[in-house]
């Protein structure tokens, strides 16, 4: 049984509201670090070894730490609630049924920070959570622990919620700030790095939802004690959102100790393969990370098993591994043709991409129209190598995040399951009629995983 830090009490019924929530030990964090220094808590921040939940796995008190301090300008926290990645809904979770949470996390950390007025900049989609949280910081305020003089302390906070519009690249941090400003969400040029010039030129922290829950139980039991929990770099607690050809979709917290194959199979998580299929891939952190078939899913390309934490689903870099990325863990099953979910990615970083530069505003609608051919039996040998080239030339060639995101997916399919792209190209009247899934049956794949 992993050891659970967010979602202990998340059982309780009332749990959203303050008084119950109170009532098991809420806020007692606040307590706590109102009585430390700044500079005490960001030693808990970095000792624990937090890394941001929000996929790039940063070390939080080390981003902390490069927060600009300059005597006079205000500074600020936002946290990052544009939750949009396919198969990600782990903050969704936290804020609807444990909204103190994340509200008593930004308490401490805009203290430890020195944000007198902090962000919780929410996507669109989550249309009915504001109402949540808006409920949850009235409360807070009623009871003392926000606005003017908090526990008379002399430190003063305000929280806003902020809803955006539904743009996933809103989700990147500087595209995130321009549209709290009021402005479209495209992303700046970096430097200069929010740290120093965020949100109106002034210093700013944009963390994930998680890694700010994160903050209460590190004060509660101390950032050495956190530290102990889980392996390596891989510190602490991580909530994973499961779905996909699974028994038991949902959002659990696991402690980067467990293998992959007991956190698919076991009955504590998601409780194996749906309909007594086999595992053909899956894509563990969320839609934009790698997809590793099943064979290197279950164990590295050295026969070692693979664990649900950084480093080892990193294990063998993008050709034999993948990313632990904002945990959106993704199973698909032996029916499931990977050009037709490809290509359904392929067209969601189109859709999204904000235009700004040409390797992903040409790029990612090529790599869409490709693999539309390809999955309508109309396409070549030399489209799958043509994919393969503008893939490689978005990848690090962006201003944001996204080109990546969109060439990856791309690169991942091909470079695993070239076999599938082929069998379209070589069977073109069976594409129009059925998908690979169904039809791979004549064509058995190497990657499905046989579990005993
Ligand atoms: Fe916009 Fe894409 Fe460039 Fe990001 S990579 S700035 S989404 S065009």
């Amino acid at each position: 049984m992993s050891k659970k830090l967010l979602l202990k009490n998340a059982h309780i019924e009332g749990i959203r509201y303050f008084e119950t929530y109170r009532k098991h030990g809420g806020y007692e964090a606040v307590e706590k670090a109102l009585k430390m220094t700044p500079d005490e808590i960001l030693e808990e921040i970095k000792t624990s070894g937090l890394r941001g939940r929000g996929g790039a796995g940063f070390p939080t008190g080390l981003k902390w730490s490069f927060l600009a301090k300059p005597e006079g300008i205000p500074r600020h926290l936002v946290v990052n609630a544009d939750e949009s990645e396919p198969g990600t809904f782990k903050d969704r979770y936290l804020m609807e049924f444990i909204p103190h949470l994340l509200i008593e996390g930004m308490i401490i950390s805009s203290f430890c920070l020195g944000s007198n007025t902090s962000y919780i900049y929410i996507r669109g989609e989550y249309s009915w959570i504001p109402d949540i949280l808006e409920q949850a910081i009235e409360e807070a305020k009623q009871a003392g622990f926000l606005g003017k003089n908090i526990l008379g302390t002399g430190f003063d906070l305000e929280i806003y919620v902020h809803r955006g519009a539904g743009a996933y690249i809103c989700g990147e941090e500087t595209a995130l700030l321009e549209s709290l400003e009021g402005k479209r969400g495209n992303p700046r040029l970096k430097p200069p790095f929010p740290a120093v010039k965020g949100l109106w030129e002034r210093p700013t922290v944009v963390n994930n939802v998680e890694s700010i829950a994160a903050v209460v139980p590190i004060i509660n039991i101390t950032g050495a004690e956190y530290a102990k929990i889980g392996v390596g770099r891989s510190t602490g607690t991580k909530l994973i959102s499961a779905c996909g050809n699974i028994n038991k979709p949902g959002v659990y917290e696991i402690d980067m100790t467990i293998s992959v194959e007991e956190f698919i199979y076991s009955d504590e998580y998601c409780g194996g393969i749906a309909n007594g299929k086999k595992l053909k891939a899956c894509i563990p952190g969320g839609s934009s990370v790698p997809i590793v078939p099943a064979n290197l899913l279950l164990k590295t390309v050295n026969g070692e098993t693979r664990y649900m934490n950084y480093e080892s689903l990193a294990d063998g870099g993008f050709a034999t591994g993948t990313m632990m990325g904002s945990g959106g863990f993704i199973v698909l099953d032996e029916d499931q043709c990977v050009v037709k979910h490809t290509l359904t990615l392929a067209r969601f970083y189109n859709h999204e991409s904000c235009g700004q530069c040409t390797p992903c505003r040409e790029g990612t609608g090529w790599m869409y129209r490709i693999l539309q051919k390809i999955e309508n039996g109309q396409g070549s040998f030399e489209d799958i190598d043509l994919l393969w080239d503008i893939q490689r030339k978005i990848e690090g060639n962006t201003i944001c995040p996204l080109g990546d995101a969109a060439a990856w997916p791309v690169a991942a399919a091909i470079r695993h399951f070239r076999d599938e792209f082929e069998w379209h190209v070589k069977n073109p009247e069976l594409c129009l009629t059925q998908n690979y899934g169904l039809a791979h049956y004549a064509t058995p794949l190497t990657a499905v995983a046989e579990i005993d």
